[in-house]
């Protein structure tokens, strides 16, 4: 068997073009103009990236992209206050602190920050809160891209086991939340690195979804034959190339569905990032009357 591709790259392509419509039609109605805060602390290569790709995104879909570049040496107060000003800014709707920060910042401090009604990322207190009382705001971008990837390629979801591999706030736990949601309806179960046979759990899935940050780590034994195999694991090998947490080449053999690395969940994570802009403008520009 080889797995069918899950392409998310072409998926985004269409979803930020459906993106680009709704922002043409809520300026057209309201004179507003969508507007994302990137925030970029210091000069970590991949998170430049990161950064540029979504700047250049939220522009190409018709919004406003402030941009806030800080050096490396900047204080979490200097921090703190740049975001209370971009809470208080009318223009800026949504606002991404690109992580990993220095380590003199607290990440937890910063996402606490954030305005709610501006998280567009999901992942503040409120929008984690929300999600947890079955009622979301806006969801975690990367969770959200995840399921619309699985969806749009008519892959079935109500009453699957759905095994996830990490727990982190930004992927593993909101995920598990938005799979559990009334109208999602799967089963699932969260492994983290203090679980004992993960295999053993792995191989119960119907569809299995591993985010823990190391290159080819779900093997083809690891998997049920047919299941479908989600890849949100960016590692970069020594020589520069971009792998995930998947061993693609043996498991796209045993797998009905998969996910490849890059072009994959990545992309759709800057979709859902415009989405929640979009979201977040809606619901500012309706509260302002
Ligand atoms: P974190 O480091 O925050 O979390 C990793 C999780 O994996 C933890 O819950 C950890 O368990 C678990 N884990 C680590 N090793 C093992 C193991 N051997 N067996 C089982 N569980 C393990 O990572 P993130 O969630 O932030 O990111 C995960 C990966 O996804 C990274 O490669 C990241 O770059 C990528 N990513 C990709 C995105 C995209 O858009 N494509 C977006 C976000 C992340 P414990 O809690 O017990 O420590």
């Amino acid at each position: 068997m080889t797995a069918r591709l899950l392409d998310g790259k072409a998926l985004a392509a269409i979803l930020q073009a459906e993106s680009a419509a709704g922002v043409a039609e809520f300026t057209r109605k309201t004179g507003v103009k969508p507007g994302l805060a990137t925030v970029l602390v210091g000069e970590n290569p991949a998170s430049q990236t990161y950064v540029r790709n979504k700047r250049k995104a939220c522009e190409k879909a018709g919004m406003t992209s402030h941009v806030l570049d800080l050096p490396a040496s900047t204080s979490q107060a200097e921090l703190l206050a740049r975001i209370e000003r971009l809470n208080h800014d009318p223009a800026v709707h949504g606002i991404l602190v690109q992580v990993p920060l220095p380590s003199h910042i607290s990440e937890s401090a910063v996402v606490d920050a954030v305005a709610p009604l501006k998280d567009v990322d999901g992942f503040g207190p409120v929008s984690l809160g929300l999600l947890t009382a079955g009622r979301p705001r806006y969801r975690a971008c990367t969770p959200l891209g995840i399921l619309n990837l699985l969806q749009r390629n008519d892959v079935p979801v109500a009453g699957r086991h759905v095994v996830i591999v990490g727990r982190s706030n930004i992927v593993g736990k909101p995920l598990a939340l938005l799979f559990l949601l009334k109208g999602t309806d799967a089963t699932v179960t969260v492994c983290h690195s203090r679980t004992p046979d993960v295999g053993a759990v792995t191989r119960t899935a119907d569809i299995v979804v591993v985010a823990i940050g190391q290159t080819h780590y779900l093997k083809a034994d690891m998997v049920r034959p047919g299941a479908v195999v989600v890849d949100v694991g960016t590692n970069r090998l020594p020589d520069g190339k971009l792998v995930g947490d998947v061993d693609f080449d043996s498991v796209k053999h045993v797998a009905s569905a998969i996910t490849p690395v890059p072009g994959g969940v990545g992309p759709m994570t800057i979709t859902m990032l415009l989405h929640n802009t979009l979201e977040a403008a809606k619901l500012q520009t309706a509260a302002r009357g």
